[in-house]
């Protein structure tokens, strides 16, 4: 059917008047509902190199942080969750996560989600913990700018600090739609009973690895509502709604941008 309407022509034109609709309806959405603000980042550092596009610098993270301070209402993921849950969001919160749980969530971002007093929730890659070497997607990133692993200690004390909540992200980030019924299980149930052990509390929220739709299926889900999770976000380019679904909540990804940037991703999100 592509490759017919590609030959007569016509296949651009219902792509444009398809992204234009989409585009309106979007837009009409955010006039009538009230909406929130997920951002999902993964470093804060200052690199050579970023291949994967990973890293936000300090100086922009912290640009970031204080301009949703001053003009909107931060929450933890969990309020939003929780607001979603009961079909009561609130219009104008932000909630802010941090994916795969690298040290440098530890050292750079979290003084600077302390000046700003901003609570986080972080999830976290759980059989990483403490390895020496880099997650597996680094391989290709030059060694000095190679971002390590939180180690337990450190791990520990972000789930102490009260800022911070942490979730489970599996214990090897792989594409879980890739995977049969029982490794995947494996990969959720092993990543909540593990972190519950590390943290000594309860972890109650999931994030799928890479989090796109064609990463995790509606098996997946299952899996995880049955592992006991109360929701699992996803990185799906959208505002969260009262009709979002609790187990598959959109996120919008953050990369190293400035402020003027980071405004216009957060305005036409
Ligand atoms: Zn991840």
């Amino acid at each position: 059917m592509k490759s017919f309407l590609k030959k007569i022509g016509l296949y651009d034109a219902i792509k444009f008047c398809h992204n234009r609709y989409k585009y309106f309806l979007q837009k009409i959405l955010k006039l009538i509902f009230n909406s929130n603000i997920v951002l999902i980042y993964h470093r804060v550092a200052d690199v050579g190199s970023d291949p994967h596009k990973l890293c936000v610098s300090p100086k922009n993270f912290k640009e970031q942080i204080k301009y949703l301070k001053e003009n909107f209402n931060i929450v933890p993921l969990y309020e939003v969750i929780q607001d979603l849950a009961d079909g009561q969001i609130k219009s104008g919160s932000v909630a802010i996560t941090f994916d795969d749980g690298y040290a440098d969530t530890l050292h750079a971002a979290l003084p600077i989600l302390e000046k700003f007093g901003v609570p986080a929730t972080i999830f976290v890659t759980v059989g990483s913990i403490g390895l020496p070497e880099s997650f597996y997607w680094e391989k290709g990133t030059e060694i000095k700018d190679r971002g390590r692993c939180l180690t337990k200690e450190e791990l520990i004390k972000l789930a102490e600090h009260p800022l911070i909540d942490i979730g489970a992200h599996t214990m090897t980030h792989p594409n879980m739609a890739k995977l049969d019924k029982k490794k995947q299980e494996e990969e959720i149930m092993l990543s909540k009973k593990r972190l519950e052990e590390i943290v000594n509390k309860n972890i109650s929220l999931f994030a799928y690895p890479f989090g796109s739709k064609d990463s995790f299926t509606s098996e997946t889900t299952r899996l995880v509502k049955n592992a006991d999770f109360i929701s699992a976000v996803s990185s799906k380019k959208e505002k969260v709604f009262n009709f979002s679904k609790l187990f598959a909540v959109p996120r919008i990804n953050i990369r190293n941008c400035d402020l003027e940037e980071f405004k216009k991703i957060i305005e036409t999100a």
